[in-house]
């Protein structure tokens, strides 16, 4: 027969730790506490599956709960020597929601329960004070008729305040037994004229209504809103436990209190924790009265009085119990216990909730001490909280003005005044000043200003915008979309709602959630240290997959290598254009009429370029470089304004009139899926040529002086198979002219992008050209979707909303669709070239869930932004042990 009901009191527990989804979070914890002979209050816990079973048979309970509940009510009166509605010896329990894991959305714990006229006199005779049995009355019905009977929990506080008043007290401490007596019929009586019943006497009554109120709680707004940000299963369900009352209110000797058994911000191995005297469970987050640290070690005031002081024996208790628990679970772990007249009682363990830096060092402290093995300090990292190390962070505690609130594009914090334009960047900057760079949304002419600017935010665009992306890789923190602004550039103005923001004025941007705050705001600023360090060694000896970094200069790649990189998984050249002057000979370039005219133009790119390939190989020796040949549309380098075409064409020796019909000839109407990529290599096959010269050049160079590198080059949006084969012969025959030159050789592949769906289709056919693949999800996405990563920001949000999709598919994978586009081309890839080098170069590189995917994918590597490198280390690393332990 199914059993509804588990009990646990007296030494012994029916439930054990194995049983967390029956018994939910709260029940297990209770039961292995009880079980390890751990002092806590007798109980039953009534399983999920009541809950279930509750909301499958129209809010009806299974016919054998009653006789289970009441016959484990009678253990727990057996065990605890007093009876539940008893007139003398009144057994009085709590009853607290439990779900597998700990949900804010669900119901609030009821304390006291089984109070009533007559019962609170046995309370009294039980006691002998009056003042506790009638201060516990008044809380009874205070929070039976909030958190039951759904009344505001202001109306009653606001009598217990006017009493306050009235009595010219501070505290519920210093209020008298004939307060609290009065009390308790003020609130019957709002209870009757809010819900026009009378307060329910009858303890069994009270029960069954405290048992619903949990389970209805489960289908309230909040906690499915809560479920469904977590990715929590509906058909999980709450187990509900109902726990005998011991009173922490009974006077100087009785106390309640939470702990953590390492500290929770630094991770340090001591004990931490807060309590209060004379005091019961909902006291300590009510704020009413400030907790005392439990301990000397954490007193920060000279009147703080810890626990240690004044009840050195139960503080010892405390101590010795956590011991315990912490060996048991081997883990940090949060803890609730309550002291009725100097004796400790447990009744909460759960692993505690920590900062990443603690993570870090409580897995690698624990790995010390033996208690854990590197598989398990490694599977306690949560990769996405790995970001939190990486960047400055605003200060939780400090003060903050929120103006408006974006897209969290890229992490960290900083604070600037505001600029409008990458020139003003630039400008203010060279003055000394840190500034925010504000605009409608950024270009790849903006990157000189990106690159000196503290921080980005923008009005439009999305999580994959152009300013997203390239904040990321710079490891700046960005927030884009923040459709609240109204950017008057002209007036050096800011507009969000009524409010003003000028030019010049400070802001501070967090990256961690998308707001932006008027003003500074105090930051932390990030560690790598030894545990850091040690985290990232474990990782290493697990992960399959390498880690590499899209890097496109030597700072970028210095950065990657400090952080773990195994190369270079993306170098974009035309990244490379928009440094200092160069614009000016790619848009001589771009505009030539002649041929001739246009390799003159390259002629002058060609030792820039090269300088740059020789500086990035020297931080990568040893590993693999990819190179991409020139991707973006050509009119994304074009001269805008006038002044900028009547330079150009002072240069070019060519009237204004014929560069700027030149300009506009090139104009495109849909530039990302026009002449871009590939294509641009077999309309001007010169400047992949010169491209191909200047990687080959600085290669052959770096080969001669006695260092080695991997040398990939990759040709981007291939769809069709005579694109590849022909652009494959160019870059070996320019490469062989070069080395013959140097006369020197070395081994190098060709190989390309993946990011078209048809180039998926026949990426059999691509193989027999290309040796190596690089899928570029940002590009898949946008093209097997048909979403543009630039515009999704004004539909994302209905479709998340109406859970159309259920995360934004550039920052995670989707692997129904794209991942098996991915999959069908590693299979055909694979099938005409076994040893085909497969890797990724998509934002996707970063995002641990789709790190998971590559890895069961058997990718050789990922490539992500520098500064996510230890994110991905972490998150390969836990892909491979995942995979063992299957
Ligand atoms: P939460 O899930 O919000 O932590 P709990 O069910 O743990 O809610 O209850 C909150 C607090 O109420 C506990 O930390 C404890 O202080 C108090 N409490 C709960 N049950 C009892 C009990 N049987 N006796 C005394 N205090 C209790
Ligand atoms: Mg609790
Ligand atoms: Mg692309």
């Amino acid at each position: 027969m199914v059993r509804y009901v588990y009990f646990f009191g007296d030494k012994h527990a029916d439930g054990d730790g194995s049983m967390k989804n029956l018994l939910g979070g709260k029940g297990t914890g209770l039961a292995e506490m009880t079980n390890l002979g751990i002092r806590v209050p007798a109980g039953f816990t009534i399983t999920t599956d009541v809950c279930t079973h509750y909301y499958e048979h129209n809010k009806k309970y299974p016919e054998q709960l009653e006789g289970e509940v009441k016959s484990n009510l009678k253990k727990m009166e057996e065990a605890m020597g007093a009876r539940f509605g008893d007139e003398r010896n009144p057994l009085l329990v709590s009853v607290r929601s439990g779900a597998r894991v700990s949900m804010p959305g669900m119901m609030d714990t009821v304390l006291n329960l089984g109070l009533n006229d007559d019962t609170v006199k046995g309370l009294i005779n039980k006691s002998g004070d009056k003042r506790f049995a009638y201060d516990t009355y008044r809380r009874f019905i205070q929070m039976f008729s909030n958190v039951v009977l759904g009344i505001d929990s202001s109306v009653m506080e606001s009598i217990l305040e006017k009493k306050k008043e009235e009595r010219s007290v501070r505290n519920d401490n210093e209020l008298t037994y004939g307060d609290f007596e009065s009390l308790v019929d003020e609130f019957k009586d709002v209870v009757r004229k809010k819900r026009g019943i009378e307060f329910p006497s009858d303890p069994e009554e009270q029960l069954w209504m405290g048992i619903s109120a949990v389970f209805e709680s489960w289908d309230v707004p909040r906690a499915i809103i809560y479920r469904k940000l977590n990715k929590i299963p509906e058909n999980w369900g709450t187990a509900v436990n109902v726990v005998s009352m011991v009173y922490g209110n009974m006077g100087d000797t009785s106390a309640t209190g939470v702990a953590f058994t390492r500290d929770p911000s630094t991770g340090d191995n001591g004990f931490y924790g807060e309590y209060l005297i004379n005091a019961q469970g909902e006291d300590v987050v009510a704020g009413t009265r400030t907790p005392q640290p439990v301990n000397e070690i954490s007193r920060k005031n000279p009147d703080d009085i810890s626990l240690e002081r004044v009840m050195p024996r139960v503080y010892k208790d405390l101590l010795g119990y956590a011991d315990i628990l912490e060996k048991y679970y081997k883990d940090m772990l949060d803890l609730e216990f309550t002291i009725q007249e100097g004796i400790l009682y447990m009744l909460q363990v759960r692993t505690g909730k920590r900062t990443a830096k603690a993570a870090v060092k409580i897995a690698v402290d624990m790995e010390k001490e033996g208690m854990i093995d590197k598989k398990t300090a490694v599977l306690r990292i949560d990769p996405y909280s790995i970001v939190q190390l990486m960047y400055p962070a605003v200060d939780i505690k400090a003060d903050k003005d929120v103006v408006a609130k974006g897209l969290p594009a890229s992490p960290g914090a900083a604070s600037g005044e505001v600029v409008f334009s990458a020139e003003e960047a630039e400008e203010e900057t060279k003055k000394g000043k840190k500034v925010i760079l504000v605009r409608i949304e950024t270009s790849p002419e903006d990157i000189h200003g990106m690159s000196v600017a503290e921080g980005i935010l923008t009005a439009r665009g999305g999580m994959t915008s152009h300013a997203a992306v390239v904040a990321r890789g710079m490891g700046k923190c960005a927030i884009t979309g923040c459709s609240f602004l109204g950017i008057n550039e002209k007036n050096g103005e800011i507009t969000v709602g009524d409010r003003i923001i000028k030019r010049g004025d400070i802001v501070t941007l967090n990256g961690s959630n998308g707001e932006v705050y008027s003003g500074y705001v105090s930051m932390v600023t990030p560690e790598i240290n030894e545990d850091f360090k040690s985290i990232m060694e474990f990782a290493n000896e697990f992960r399959k997959l390498k880690i590499r970094a899209n890097a496109d200069t030597p700072e970028d790649a210095r950065v990657a290598r400090n952080y773990g990189a195994e190369g270079i998984g993306l170098c974009r050249t035309e990244h490379m254009f928009f440094k200092g002057d160069r614009i000016k000979a790619v848009r001589e370039m771009i505009l030539s009429e002649t041929l001739e005219e246009r390799r003159k133009a390259l002629a002058k790119l060609l030792p820039m370029q090269k300088s740059d390939f020789l500086k990035l190989y020297s931080e990568m020796k040893g590993y693999s470089v990819n190179i991409r040949l020139l991707d973006p549309p050509l009119h994304e380098f074009l001269p805008k304004t006038e002044k900028e075409i009547r330079e150009l064409s002072d240069i070019m020796h060519v009237s204004y009139e014929r560069l700027k019909a030149k300009a506009i000839s090139l104009h495109e109407v849909n530039p990302m899926l026009g002449h871009r990529g590939c294509r641009l290599g077999v309309s001007y096959p010169e400047i992949y040529e010169m491209q191909v010269r200047a990687i080959m050049e600085a290669a052959c160079e770096f080969h001669n002086s006695g260092n080695k590198i991997t040398l990939e080059i990759m040709i981007p949006v291939v769809s069709i198979y005579e694109e590849i084969k022909l652009l494959k012969e160019l870059v070996n025959k320019k490469t062989k002219e070069v080395m013959k030159e140097y006369g020197v050789e070395f081994e190098y592949l060709v190989g390309t992008m993946i990011e078209l769906p048809r180039a998926c289709m026949i990426a059999d056919e691509i193989a027999k050209e290309a040796e190596f693949f690089s899928f570029g999800t940002n590009d898949l996405t946008q093209t097997a979707f048909g979403f543009s990563r630039d515009d999704i920001g004004s539909f994302l949000p209905d479709y998340l909303n109406k859970n159309i999709l259920k995360t934004d598919p550039f920052i995670e994978l989707d692997r129904s669709g794209v991942g098996e586009l991915m999959k069908i081309a590693v299979d055909k890839g694979t099938s005409v070239r076994r040893d085909i080098k497969l890797g990724i170069c998509g934002e996707h590189g970063g995002n641990p869930s789709s790190i998971e995917f590559c890895h069961s994918l058997n990718l050789n590597y990922v490539s992500c932004s520098p500064y996510m490198v230890p994110i991905a280390i972490i998150s390969a690393a836990q892909a491979s042990l995942k995979d063992l332990s299957k």
